[in-house]
């Protein structure tokens, strides 16, 4: 393959309406050229084995990504999928995959490459899950596991390959991986595979790869220079930009405890923690300070909460993120510095310990983007001195806060 990673430019055609490096947009988001929505699973002519993998999963409809990406992917066009994290832009690869693979050839047919470990093991697992009923074979090659059980499991012949740069170039090299019924090639979160540190990694990879092989890229975002990129190993992609969701208080339960003074909101927490536990919570407070000194009160009454905001390092973050998608820790506090940030669809109940200083981050705390069609529930501590700011957020987002009912428990 001629791409080079610094080089002049492609020797691919680009012909066409072509407008552009990949049809760049300002501020560097994607526009889309396709518009093609199929809005069931069951539309999409898929495989029989497949389509009940995916039911048997726990997907009824397909998200709005997945409307819009899966069938070019499966047509073998070149695509560029960029969406916000959380929308389905792993299953919508997977999928593709699926249905595009021949089960009865045990060569590797579709290659991943994620900048992380997990990020490939949760892909891995999802092909594995999507295709239990066709069969499918899938390996994770990942550094920092055992190179000799790489060389075994891929001797016996998979045919979907998730792994990071490194190690599945390794295996290229060692010829361990053939990569000639690869025919196609995904770069799950483009945007960081693409930029400077992997660059040269993923064009030692690609260079390998046959002439004809089918490019997907997924990302939350397309920087403008990582579009560039593209248009040196992609062919007249097919560009699916999904806009952010529009958030909304429909479908959540919006109530308020009215607390007389601010130091009774720490016994209400305590008393509302079994509450908090039936599934996931996030817990707001205004300032930093507050999230340390909330989250020390509550340890040292046993209660296990994790706080994270954003004077914590990164590195720590990251893992206080990953507990609590992963289920293994149940209730977050943080600030507002963190609301926008945070993709936590499964959390169905919200708590303002603090109502928020400005109106705009209610709706950033507590609204959806109705993505499944999952529920929720917000509960507002308020002081006699917040009730005027309570009202004004019913107000501003015509909404109702009632007063938090007895069984609020069995609305979660
Ligand atoms: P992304 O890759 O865009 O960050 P994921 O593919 O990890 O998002 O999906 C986020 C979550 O949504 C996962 O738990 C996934 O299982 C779930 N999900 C994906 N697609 C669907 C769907 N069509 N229906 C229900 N849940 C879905």
């Amino acid at each position: 393959m001629s791409w080079s990673p610094d080089g002049p430019g492609s020797e691919r055609p680009t012909e066409g309406d072509y407008d552009g490096p990949a049809g760049m947009a300002s501020g560097g988001i994607i526009e889309s050229n396709w518009n093609q929505v199929t809005d069931s699973f069951d539309d999409m002519h898929l495989r029989e084995e497949l389509l009940r993998g995916i039911f048997a999963y726990g997907f009824e409809k397909p998200s709005a990504i997945q409307q819009r990406a899966i069938i070019p992917c499966i047509k073998g066009h070149d695509v560029i999928a960029q969406a916000q994290s959380g929308t389905g832009k792993t299953a919508t690869f997977a999928v593709s995959i699926l249905q595009r693979i021949d089960t009865s050839l045990k060569e590797c047919q579709a290659l991943v490459l994620a900048p992380t470990r997990e990020l490939a093991q949760q892909s891995q697992k999802a092909v594995l899950a999507l295709g239990d009923y066709l069969d499918a074979r899938c390996h994770a090659c990942i550094g920092g596991t055992n190179v000799r059980e790489d060389l075994h499991r891929l001797e016996q012949g998979v045919q979907v390959v998730v792994g990071t740069p490194g190690r599945v170039f390794d295996m290229i090299n060692r010829r361990a991986l053939k990569t000639r019924y690869i025919k196609m090639f995904v770069l799950d979160e483009a945007d960081e595979m693409l930029s400077r540190g992997f660059k040269d990694q993923i064009y030692d990879v690609f260079r390998n790869l046959e002439d004809d092989i089918q490019v997907i890229l997924l990302s939350a975002t397309m920087p403008v220079d990582v579009l560039e990129v593209t248009t040196r190993f992609m062919r007249e992609p097919i560009r699916i930009l999904v806009k952010k969701e529009e958030l909304t208080l429909e479908g959540i339960r919006q109530f308020y405890v009215e607390v007389e003074k601010e130091d009774w909101k720490l016994d209400t927490l305590c008393d509302l923690y079994e509450t908090l536990t039936i599934t996931q919570a996030v817990i707001f407070c205004n300032t930093r300070r507050k999230v340390e000194w909330l989250t020390e009160k509550m340890t040292s009454r046993d209660f296990t909460i994790s706080a994270i905001h954003g004077e914590l390092e990164q590195g720590r973050r990251d893992i206080i993120m990953r507990e609590f998608r992963s289920g293994s820790s149940r209730v977050l506090i943080t600030t507002d510095l963190l609301a926008r940030g945070i993709d936590v669809q499964q959390v169905s109940l919200v708590i303002n310990y603090d109502l928020p200083t400005n109106r705009e981050n209610y709706i950033h705390r507590i609204g959806r983007g109705g993505r499944f069609g999952r529920k929720g529930v917000a509960i507002n501590f308020v002081t006699a001195e917040d009730f005027r700011s309570l009202k004004d957020i019913e107000s501003f987002y015509n909404t109702e806060i009632e007063e938090m009912p007895m069984n609020v428990a069995d609305l979660i």
